[in-house]
This record gives structure tokens, sequence and C-alpha cells, in this order.
């Protein structure tokens, strides 16, 4: 059997049916047993309110179960697990006053209340403490005790129950608490380790956050650079048996949460703010955003400790993921990026080339590549040198990357030779783009620096490499013709 503290109502609920099932399955031998041992002496006025009470919370049971699947049981509310729990162990009490020299049940009743007042939240643990009292004062007045006597017995006695019911409770609870925060901590860090991104982390993990500290709903804010207003960037839900997770949420949509004056200290400051219930956990930032959980803990347990505890684990887990995410990104685009122009390299080149032919294959349109090459840019270097050439080189890539369009791809083939992929364009489209250029770059560099391309259009069967090598040949052919020049590769076939 795995612990839990029972700090949601859903778990509430849940352990007053078990608890109610287990003080049936002691009161109903014990009743049964006592009704049977007839040389005892029975005082029969409270055998029968012992009657009453089993059987009162016999059917309450028997209609909660009746009437409900398990998985709505958090719709029960917690007075009625109250005394779903309670009427067996009251009943129990009666019993032993039932049949005063059966001391037997005793230690039955003092294990229920103990159990009652370690898995319940506060109105459990002084319920139990009151069938203490309750206990010691009517096994005292079955024993004739009178006045001063009774009144001692029930100080001292009472005072005993509650004492000795709060120290287990309080200690037992600490050890619970970090048995399942351990495995709930497990669970949302490799919820967490399994994805490469923000969404997919909050989609995995949220749902856990309550595992470890127990919640109904958890608001994820997002706050961009100074002055901009806090918006929602996900919310987790659990009412009435239903789990509801929403990612990026409509902007008209209300949350309370993001009103709370206390996000703006949490979101300036990068540390978890705790004020009663209501915690706000700094998560990290995700692209130029700094994101915060907010949440209300859900149990009625009061363990400042505790709350920090776990608020802590939530802190270090989404922050080490933000961070591992933020990462992960840098260096794939680090990989998929030229250094020196900002453009795509090779391998972006190589991977969308695959990309756009099997799309221009599918959807039979024109897919055009550009290859460009800077003219006589050796001896540019030769005389202005290689930092001014490098100028030049991120001037030209910069023109490239404002002059194609969305779906285009410019990119640094290698030295002074770039490429261009144009879907939806054919020969005619191409070279008017690349005559733009040419006069963009002659501008730019107050014609110091021209330009060549050569372009050729897909024939609707060759692959990537032939594509290249026949816009690389039609380079080479504006380079022969001349320089500052663009030309075209015919296809033996065209689409
Ligand atoms: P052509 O018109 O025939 O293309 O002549 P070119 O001088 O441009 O061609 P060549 O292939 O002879 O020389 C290319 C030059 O490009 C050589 C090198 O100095 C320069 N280059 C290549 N990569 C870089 C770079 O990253 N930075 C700088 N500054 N120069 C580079
Ligand atoms: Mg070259
Ligand atoms: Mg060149």
């Amino acid at each position: 059997m795995q612990f839990s503290v029972p700090a949601t109502r859903h778990d509430l609920a849940r352990e007053a049916v078990v608890t109610g099932f287990a003080g049936q399955l002691v009161g109903i031998p014990v009743l049964v047993s006592v009704l049977i041992e007839h040389d005892r002496p029975v005082r029969w006025w409270y055998l029968g309110i012992a009657i009453g009470l089993v059987v009162t919370s016999v059917g309450i049971l028997t209609a909660v179960i009746a009437t409900r699947p398990p998985a709505d049981y958090s719709s029960i509310s917690p007075h009625l697990s109250i005394v779903l729990t309670t009427l067996p162990l009251v009943g129990l009490c009666f019993v032993q006053l039932a049949s005063p020299h059966a001391d037997l049940y005793v230690p039955v009743i003092v294990l229920g209340a103990l159990y009652l007042s370690l898995i319940g939240d506060r109105g459990m643990r002084t319920t139990s403490a009151l069938i203490g009292i309750a206990l010691v004062a009517g096994c005292a007045w079955a024993s004739h005790d009178r006045g001063a006597t009774l009144a001692t017995t029930v100080l001292v006695g009472g005072s005993a129950v509650v004492a000795v019911a709060w120290m287990a409770s309080h200690a037992t609870r600490s050890i619970i608490l970090s048995l399942g925060s351990d495995e709930d901590r497990a669970r949302l860090s490799s919820a967490l380790a399994g994805t490469e991104s923000l969404t997919g982390g909050l989609q995995a993990a949220l749902p856990l956050v309550t595992g470890v500290l127990a919640t109904d709903r958890v608001v994820v804010a997002g706050r961009g650079p100074a002055g901009d207003p806090v918006h929602c960037v996900a919310w987790w839900e659990h009412t009435g048996g239903v789990e509801t997770l929403v990612l990026e949420p409509d902007e008209g949509e209300d949350v309370p949460e993001l009103a709370d004056p206390r996000l703006h200290a949490a979101f300036d400051s990068g540390d978890v703010v705790i004020d009663g219930h209501r915690c706000i956990i700094p998560i990290g930032y995700d692209g130029n955003r700094s994101l915060a959980l907010v949440l209300d803990h859900a149990a009625t347990i009061e363990n400042p400790a505790a709350l920090r505890a776990a608020s802590d684990v939530l802190a270090t887990s989404f922050l080490r993921h933000n961070a591992r995410v933020a990462f992960v990104a840098g260096l794939r685009h680090e990989s998929r990026t030229d250094a020196l122009t900002g453009l795509a390299n090779r391998r972006t080149l190589g991977e969308r080339l695959g990309f756009e032919l099997a799309r221009a294959g599918r959807s039979a349109s024109p897919l055009a590549v550009a290859m460009v090459d800077l003219d006589h840019f050796k001896a540019y270097n030769d005389t202005h040198g290689h930092v001014a050439g490098d100028t030049v080189l991120r001037t030209i890539g910069a023109l490239l990357a404002s002059h194609v369009r969305g779906q285009d791809l410019a990119a640094r083939y290698g030295g002074e030779e770039f490429c261009l992929l144009l879907p939806d364009t054919g020969a005619r489209g191409a070279s008017a783009l690349l005559d733009a250029l040419r006069a963009a770059a002659t501008a730019a560099t107050d014609g110091a620096v021209t330009l060549s391309a050569g372009v050729a259009v897909w024939d609707g069967a060759e692959d990537g490499h032939a594509l290249v090598a026949r816009a690389d040949a039609a380079l080479y052919r504006a380079k022969e013709a001349g320089r500052d020049r663009v030309a075209i590769h015919q296809a033996a076939i065209e689409p």
C-alpha cells in the first residue's frame, strides 16, 4: 500500500470510504460477538445506540457507493466524509460502554481514533480527539466515577488523548510527507526529462504538480520584458473528477490568479512567494518572458516547512527543465546557423532541399534554386583586408535574408557563395529576384562588390544534388560571360 496524505477533497473522500469499510469490518463482528456472549452483563440501551450508529453508517456508505462511481468520490463533501469515518468509531465506543467489562474493544477504538487523526484533515483530527475524550468520560461514568473524580479523570485522560493524537499525527505526517514527495518528485522529474520543449514540459508535468504540492488548480503566468502585463501561459484544473489542461489560452479567458499583485514581487525577485495557501513559484524563462506557477495549496494541513520544501522542489524541477530546453534550443540553433552571416548553413540547406523537393513533387509547383557568388572577392580581400571582407559577407547575407519571402530559404553555401531555395518560383521570378539583389548589393557596397548568380528550376525528377549542380553550372556560365549577371540553366525536360 502506498502512503499518501489525503490532502485534496478527492483523496479525503476516498479515504473516508475506505475507512468507512474498515470501520464496518471491525464494528459488525464486535457487535455480533457482544450479542452472542449472553453471559456478560450487557447494557441494552447503549448497545441499541451502537447498533443504530453502525446501521446508519452502513446505510450512508451503501448509498454513497451505490449512487456514485469511484471516479466521482471527489464530489462527496468533506463533512460527509467525516461523518462516514466517525460513525462506526462512535458506535464502537457505545459497544464498549454497553459491555464495560470487555476492555477488549478499547485498543480498537484508540487505534481507530489515531488512524483518523493521521489520515485526516483538521476536522477529522478534532473529531478523533473528541471521540477519545468521550470514551474516557464514558468509561469513567460507566465505572461509577462521579463529581471531582469524574472531572479529574476526564481532564487528565482527555489531555493525554489530545496530546498523543497531536504528537502522533505531527510526527507521522512529516514522515508521510517526505515519503510521498520522493516518489512524486521522481515522477515529475522523469516527466520533464522526457521532453525538449516548454509546452511539452508543461503538458507532461502540470498534472503531476499536485502530487508534490496538493492543489486543484495550477496557473502558469508569463511576463514579458519590463512593463508588459502578466498573461496566462497555461492552466491545469481538477474539479469534479475531471482534469482540464489548457496551453496558451485565449486572451479573453478569465484567469483570476493573474490579478494577484504578489506575482510581480515573485517575477522581480525570482524568489518563491508563499502567503497563506497561495504559492507563487518562479520557474525561469521561455524566450524573453519569465514564467511562474501560481497555485493554492488545497490541503487543510498547515505545515509551512513542508509547503516551502514542496515549492522549492517544484521551482528546482521546472527551472532545471527550462534551462535545459533553452540550452538545447541554443545548440540546435548554432548547429543549423552560419556564425558569420546568421543565415542557414549547409546542414539546414540540405534538409530543407529534401523537404521542398518532396513538397514540390506533391503539389506539382515549381521550385527554383539559385547559387550566388561574389565577384573577384579574393581581390577585395587582398585590397581591403579580411575584416572588411567579412563585413561585406554580412551585408550581403542581410540583403539575401531581407529580399526572400518567408517560405524561401537563404543559406551560406561556403566561402563567398550563397544558395537560395525558392519554392513556388519559376525561372523568370527567380531571375527577377536575383537582378534586384544584384542591384542592392552594388548599392550597399558603393559598387565595390558585384555578384553573379546561376538559377535552375527543378525538372520534376532529378535529386537535390543534380538540381544544385545545374544551378552551379549556370553560375559558371554567368562568370564566364563577364560576371555581375544572372544565368539560367535550362533543364533537358521542363516540368
Ligand atoms: P570569382 O569572381 O571568380 O568568384 O573570383 P573570386 O576571387 O571571388 O573567387 P575565388 O574562389 O578565387 O576566391 C574566393 C575568395 O573568397 C577567397 C577568400 O579570400 C574569400 N573568402 C571566402 N570565405 C571568406 C570569409 O569567410 N571571409 C572573407 N573575408 N573572405 C572569404
Ligand atoms: Mg567562389
Ligand atoms: Mg567569387
